[in-house]
């Protein structure tokens, strides 16, 4: 895809979102790497509702702005993302309502805060590490993402909301809406006996396509 085509998709699959209720005001931002290595992002405070193809602000690897608007903040961990996993292509961070409400819960398990109970969940998303609460902005963020990149496809951030990578933008946004549905069901599910699948069914369905 050419830079204006992968500028008009951000803005087509955010306004999506944005319809759909996955993103809200300003909160939760959206990433993109260009044919030519750097990065587009959507704008600091931007609605995913009413986002502008040549507004979007394109930053090198290094965090400076190049074109466009100013970068939301939050993008510098994506860039640390980017720069730890060479497989990833684009980044979606929300503060969807059923992934934000899970990482405020207590006691979650840190290594994966969600046990599969679907195959989707497995494909699609495998594990979901939790990232301990740091302010918003706080460069730590990046740091703790950074070390874990490599080996996952998403994260939580505690008390925050969920990072989610993918191959390309729509690849993230889908692996997005996944995820969200999936906290959405557990909490659907709170009251009542889960099959979990086990690690046999788990790990029949790893490597596999989604
Ligand atoms: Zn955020």
């Amino acid at each position: 895809m050419t830079e204006q085509q992968l500028r008009e998709q951000m803005v087509t699959l955010a306004r999506s979102m944005f319809e759909r209720g996955y993103a809200t005001g300003g909160a939760g931002n959206l990433s993109l790497k260009l044919p030519s290595g750097d990065v587009l992002a959507t704008p600091t405070g931007s609605s995913f509702g009413r986002l502008v193809a040549d507004e979007l602000s394109v930053v090198d690897l290094d965090g400076n702005l190049l074109s466009g608007k100013r970068a939301s903040k939050e993008v510098a961990f994506h860039l640390e993302i980017y720069r730890n996993n060479p497989n990833c292509n684009a980044i979606v961070h929300l503060h969807s309502t059923y992934l934000t409400a899970l990482s405020c819960l207590d006691n979650l398990n840190m290594d994966n805060a969600i046990r599969a109970f679907t195959p989707y969940y497995v494909m699609r998303i495998g594990e979901l590490p939790v990232i301990p609460y740091l302010r918003p902005g706080e460069p730590r963020i990046a740091t703790e993402l950074g070390k874990r990149a490599a080996d996952y496809r998403a994260f939580l951030l505690a008390n925050h909301g969920p990072v989610i990578t993918g191959v390309d933008l729509e690849d993230a946004v889908d692996n997005a809406e996944e995820l969200e549905e999936t906290a959405k069901l557990m909490f659907l599910l709170k009251d009542h006996p889960v099959r979990y699948l086990t690690d046999d069914e788990v790990n029949d369905l790893k490597g596999r396509g989604k």
